[in-house]
C-alpha cells in the first residue's frame, strides 16, 4: 500500500514539473504546457496601441544546438504554439503574443544570455517549438492552427508592454486560484505585477484542482531532505503547524515539523502545481489539495481565455493582468 502511494507520489512529481523558481535573472515567465480547452468563439478588435519606439524585428534565440537569429514573428509563433493551446480565443492568443514579445524584449535588455536574447527552455525563459515539432504535435490540424496563431502574431506586430519606458517582466502562468499572485511573493516585487482577480474555475480549466497524497514516512523524508532540522518525533497529526496565507490566498508559509517553510519552497519540494493549496492529515496520510497551475504571477492564460470569451479584447486582458503598463508599438 505504502509503495503504491509512493509510486503515485513519484508519478505526480514527474507529471507536474514546476518551473524553476529563483532570482530575477533565472526567473521564467511561464509555466509550461497549459492544458487544452474547448474552442471558444471569435470576437472584437482591440483599440490602437500608443505609438512609441518600434520593437526589434529579429531575435537571437538560444536553441539546443546554439544561438540562431530568427524573425520575431516566426519566433513568436513558436512561443505561442508551445505556451498556449491553439484552441484558445483569438484575443487570448493575441494577449499571449504581446506578453511573449514583451518578455523576450525584457530578457534581451537584461542580458540574460550572453550570445542570445532569449532561450527556448521553459524553465529559464519561455518555451518555443519549431515547425517540425508543431507538425508532429498538431498533425492534420497544423495548417489551421499555424494560420490562427500567425494571425494573432501579425495583428499584434511590434506591440509590447512598457512601464516607465522599459519592457516589463511579463510573467504569465497557466491558471490562478481566484486571484493572481503578487510578484513579491515569488520574485522581486514589481508595481505592475500585483494580485488581481482572475475569472477561471473548475468549469473552465481541465484539472483545475489536483491532489497529492503522501504516506507519512515519504512526507517526512522529503521534508528532511531539505530541512534536516525538522522534528518529526511526535505523533503524525502534530506534524502540521500554523499556516499563513498571502493577500491572494496562496500559502505564504507553513510550519512543518516545527520549521517555517515558504509556500514557494513547498511547491518546489513536492512539485505542487501551485502554492494555492491546503494540507490535511486524515486516515493516516497527508493530502495536498491544490488549485490552479503555475507561479500565479502576471497573466493567467486560462483567465485570459475566459475574459476573451466574456468579450474583453487583448488590450483589455493585458491591462487587467499588468495594471499600470502601457501597450506600445
Ligand atoms: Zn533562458
Amino acid at each position: 500500500m505504502k509503495k503504491t502511494v509512493f509510486l503515485a507520489f513519484l508519478a505526480m512529481l514527474f507529471t507536474f514539473l514546476p518551473p524553476l523558481l529563483g532570482l530575477d535573472l533565472s526567473a521564467s515567465a511561464a509555466d509550461p504546457s497549459p492544458l487544452p480547452t474547448s474552442p471558444p468563439p471569435e470576437s472584437s478588435a482591440a483599440p490602437e496601441p500608443t505609438a512609441a519606439a518600434p520593437a526589434q524585428e529579429r531575435i537571437r534565440v538560444l536553441l539546443a544546438d546554439g544561438a540562431a537569429e530568427l524573425d520575431m514573428q516566426d519566433y513568436l509563433l513558436g512561443v505561442l504554439a508551445a505556451e498556449m493551446p491553439a484552441s484558445f480565443h483569438m484575443e487570448a492568443l493575441k494577449a499571449q503574443a504581446v506578453a511573449a514579445r514583451t518578455y523576450a524584449l525584457y530578457c534581451a535588455a537584461a542580458g540574460k544570455h550572453g550570445e542570445a536574447d532569449v532561450c527556448a527552455d521553459p524553465r529559464c525563459c519561455q518555451a518555443w517549438q519549431d515547425e517540425a515539432a508543431l507538425r508532429e504535435k498538431w498533425g492534420g490540424d497544423y495548417e489551421a492552427n499555424a494560420q490562427k496563431l500567425r494571425r494573432a502574431v501579425a495583428e499584434t506586430a511590434g506591440q509590447h508592454l512598457c512601464y516607465e519606458g522599459q519592457p516589463v517582466f511579463a510573467a504569465f502562468h497557466s491558471s490562478s486560484a481566484g486571484a493572481t499572485e503578487d510578484c513579491g511573493q515569488v520574485w522581486n516585487p514589481r508595481p505592475y505585477l500585483v494580485s488581481v482577480p482572475s475569472p477561471e474555475s473548475a468549469e473552465t480549466v481541465p484539472g483545475y484542482v489536483s491532489e497529492l497524497i503522501c504516506a507519512p514516512l515519504d512526507f517526512r523524508d522529503v521534508l528532511l531532505s531539505a530541512y534536516p532540522q525538522a522534528d518529526f518525533s511526535g505523533p503524525e497529526e502534530d506534524w502540521i503547524g500554523p499556516l499563513a496565507r498571502d493577500e491572494s490566498g496562496r500559502v505564504a508559509s507553513l510550519v512543518l515539523g516545527g520549521v517555517e517553510i515558504r509556500g514557494t519552497a513547498l511547491r518546489a519540494l513536492f512539485s505542487l502545481r501551485s502554492t494555492a493549496f491546503t494540507l490535511d492529515y486524515a486516515d493516516g496520510r497527508f493530502v495536498f489539495t491544490v488549485t490552479g497551475s503555475g507561479h500565479g504571477v502576471g497573466m493567467s492564460q486560462y483567465g485570459a481565455n475566459v475574459l476573451a470569451q466574456q468579450g474583453a479584447d487583448y488590450a483589455e486582458i493585458l491591462a487587467h493582468y499588468y495594471p499600470g503598463t502601457q501597450l506600445v508599438q
